[in-house]
Parts: C-alpha cells; sequence; structure tokens
C-alpha cells in the first residue's frame, strides 16, 4: 500500500478522501500479515504527532441497557455543537460469533449516515489483547483525521470494561433503573473503574430510576478507589436515551470531570501500561512459539496437572528452555 498517499489523504483530503483513507488504514492496522504490520507502524509513527487531539469517551453495559440509543443521542448532540465524533466498539465475543454485535451501523441509523461520524465495529477474529489494541490504534487514526470525540463501547464481557477505561478519558458504565435493587449484579472491579454512572431508561420507572441512583451513590462511599486521585468520585446520573433527556446534563457532568482530573497524567500512565502489556504479550507469544518450549510443554503440563511435579519447577524448566538457543 501506498502509505505516503493514505497518510497525505488522511491529514489533508476532501471529506470522501479522507474517509476511504481512514478505511484503508484500518484495513491495514487490522491485517494479520507481517508486512502490513510493518507498514502499520510506519503509518502510526507517522501520524502520532498528528494523534491525541479527541476527547475519549468509554462506554461499558450489558446488552439491551440502551448504549447504541445513547451513542446515537449523544453523538446527534455533540455534532450539533460542532464536533466530530468516531465511534468504535471492543467485542471479544466477535471473535466467537464470527461478527460484531456492537459499533454495527444498523443500531444508529441517524448517527451512521452522518458526514460527521464515523462508526466502525470491533474487528472480529482474536483476543481482547488483540481486540483492544487494534481499538487503540484505531483510534489514534480517528484522531489524525480530526473526529475530536471518540466513543469506545463494550459490552462487559471479561475484562473488556478494564481495556476500555484504560484507553479512554472517563469510562462511563451504563446501568437500568432496578440495579440498585441488586447491587451485587455490579461488577466490584467495574464500580471501581467507572468515572460516571448512569441510571438510562429513567422514563420507564421514574421512582425507581431515583432509588437506583441514591443506592448507587451510597454503594460508591464504600469503595476506595485504588491509585485514584481523590478529588473525583464517580457521579451518578439518570436519563433516557430514548427521549433524548438529559443528555445536555451528562455532557455537562463529562466537561466537571474533565476539569477536575488530570487526563493528560492518566495518558501517560495508559501508554505506559499498554507497552507493557504489549511486551507482556509479545514475551508470551515468543515464549509459547519457542521449539524447545513446544516439545517439552504437553508433558510438563501432564505432569503438573497428575501431581508429580512442583508447578514451580515446571516453570522454571520451561523458562529456561525458552532461554536456550534453538
Ligand atoms: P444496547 O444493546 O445496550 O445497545 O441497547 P439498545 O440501545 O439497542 O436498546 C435496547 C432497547 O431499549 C431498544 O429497544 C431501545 O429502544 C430501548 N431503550 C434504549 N434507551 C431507552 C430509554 O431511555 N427508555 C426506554 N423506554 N427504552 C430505551
Amino acid at each position: 500500500m501506498n502509505i505516503e498517499r493514505i497518510e497525505a489523504d488522511l491529514l489533508h483530503g476532501a471529506p470522501m478522501a479522507q474517509r476511504r483513507a481512514l478505511a484503508k488504514a484500518i484495513t491495514l492496522i487490522e491485517s494479520t500479515r507481517p508486512e502490513h504490520r510493518a507498514e502499520a507502524d510506519a503509518l502510526l509513527t507517522a501520524l502520532l504527532p498528528r494523534t491525541g487531539g479527541a476527547f475519549r469517551l468509554g462506554l461499558s453495559g450489558v446488552p439491551g441497557v440502551g448504549k447504541s440509543t445513547f451513542i446515537e443521542a449523544l453523538g446527534l448532540y455533540l455534532i450539533d455543537q460542532g464536533h466530530r465524533v468516531a465511534v468504535l466498539a471492543v467485542d471479544p465475543s466477535s471473535s466467537v460469533s464470527g461478527g460484531s454485535i456492537l459499533g454495527d451501523k444498523t443500531r444508529m441509523e441517524r448517527l451512521s449516515v452522518h458526514e460527521r461520524a464515523f462508526i466502525r465495529p470491533s474487528p472480529s477474529g482474536g483476543t481482547l489483547g488483540g481486540v483492544a489494541e487494534k481499538t487503540r490504534e484505531t483510534m489514534l487514526l480517528c484522531e489524525a483525521a480530526g473526529y475530536d470525540v471518540v466513543i469506545v463501547e463494550t459490552v462487559g464481557v471479561g475484562q473488556s470494561e478494564t481495556a476500555v477505561a484504560g484507553m479512554t478519558d472517563v469510562f462511563v458504565l451504563m446501568q437500568l433503573p432496578n440495579a440498585g435493587d441488586d447491587l451485587q449484579a455490579i461488577k466490584k472491579g467495574v464500580m471501581e473503574v467507572a468515572d460516571l454512572i448512569v441510571i438510562n431508561k429513567a422514563d420507564l420507572d421514574p421512582d425507581a430510576a431515583t432509588r437506583a441512583e441514591a443506592q448507587i451513590t451510597s454503594a460508591l462511599r464504600l469503595f476506595t478507589q485504588h491509585g485514584r486521585a481523590s478529588e473525583w468520585r464517580a457521579r451518578v446520573l439518570r436519563l433516557s436515551a430514548l427521549k433524548g433527556q438529559g443528555i445536555p446534563e451528562f455532557w455537562a457532568a463529562v466537561a466537571a470531570y474533565r476539569a477536575a482530573r488530570d487526563i493528560a497524567a492518566r495518558r501517560r500512565e495508559q501508554a505506559l501500561a499498554w507497552m507493557w502489556e504489549r511486551i507482556d504479550s509479545g514475551l508470551r507469544e515468543a515464549f509459547r512459539a519457542h521449539p524447545r518450549v513446544r516439545e517439552l510443554l504437553p508433558r510438563l503440563s501432564a505432569e503438573v496437572s497428575a501431581g508429580t511435579l512442583p508447578a514451580s519447577t515446571a516453570a522454571r524448566k520451561l523458562l529456561e528452555a525458552s532461554a536456550s538457543r534453538c
């Protein structure tokens, strides 16, 4: 592929050429061919100075809670305010189902056809780490193309919320009005990374929504927020995505969050955490691919399972084997 051309069109092209260049760049990033990876790295490195200009918002919630209805309402509101909005998805389940249930264009009918919006489903296939990496890189491409709000959406599958919280400036958890009745249903780990909690469908049962707001607010006080600046405790808001009620108030709460937190520091930490995450996963892949490890692994695994070899001894042997020359 002609990387210089893609770069030039992505940065300075007319709207149609820019959109095409963005699609091509994403295809390159999602490719698993080694030569494409080298080109993708070159493109990302060239574009890096032009990235970082967007506000990055993460959103999670169970299927049916109203994420796409909310993103459509919020996206159109933001476009009205002069923004350009990109919507990306982290959906590790797409590797199983073969297609993405998130970021699907048919879910956001008006936003998806808007010229100031860009919607991209999860890359299908791959582990959570792989999908998250591609989404993160796609986010950088969108920023270089001038999208100034990027929304990254996920369902509560496995560790996907943590992955999304780790690539965004604010992480929003969406709940149903009855969630307060059963706080056990809200995973503690997710509460800990949530910066804003939104109770959707408040129109269906306003009393239940008010109750849920009070219950979640008091539950939040119980969580000590490890490693987080103490000046911000997650806020709880009620809204109705379907009726478009509470959207400006939501955006005002996001603005208050941005004013209260050091977003640049959060991004620096994220970049380093990301580098280590990728190093860990690269080392693991190299380890598993090492011929001596491949040779020893089945037998040593069987011995550890059978209880005839201590796990730590097996690990040491395998690590030694991985350090040997082939
Ligand atoms: P997602 O799976 O989280 O993306 O959820 P959807 O946005 O597809 O919404 C699931 C269903 O809930 C749809 O039928 C929506 O019309 C409905 N819905 C979403 N938001 C609201 C809301 O605020 N009030 C009501 N009454 N229904 C809503």
